[in-house]
């Protein structure tokens, strides 16, 4: 999807929405981890500042199941985001990049890899 595009404003208003938030609820009902994804900086409430979701792809878009999304820290989203539309030219899918960055964060920090840990539960259709 292309955020620079007509439905920018429908995106923006929707991220305020109340059906927003409960998918953030949502989350945290399933017992998936709380905690950015690339750092495990923990969320402690589902409206905590600073505390995005982050699609994984736009295929699902305003219908959204919890596995098109994860938490991320605001400093790792920008990052995420910032980095993939530099590489988005070279034919790497949302998808493909974000597991490729969370990777290389977790690298860089000495955390366990995403096949070894907890994230692997939502991350873990990658190979699919
Ligand atoms: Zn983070
Ligand atoms: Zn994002």
């Amino acid at each position: 999807m292309n955020l620079s595009t007509p439905n920018r404003e429908k995106y923006h208003s929707y991220l305020k929405s109340y059906e927003w938030h409960q998918k953030k609820c949502e989350w945290i009902a399933s017992g998936r981890p709380a905690f950015c994804f690339a750092c495990e900086k923990a969320m402690p409430y589902v409206n905590a500042k600073g505390f995005n979701f982050h699609h994984r792809t736009y295929e699902n878009l305003y219908h959204e199941k919890l596995d098109d999304l994860i938490p991320l820290c605001s400093e790792h989203h920008q990052e995420l985001e910032i980095e993939f539309r530099v590489i988005r030219n070279h034919n790497v899918d949302l998808k493909t990049w974000t597991y490729v960055f969370i990777s290389m964060v977790r690298f860089k920090k000495g955390l366990t890899a995403i096949n070894k840990s907890k994230i692997s539960i939502v991350m873990g259709d990658f190979n699919e």
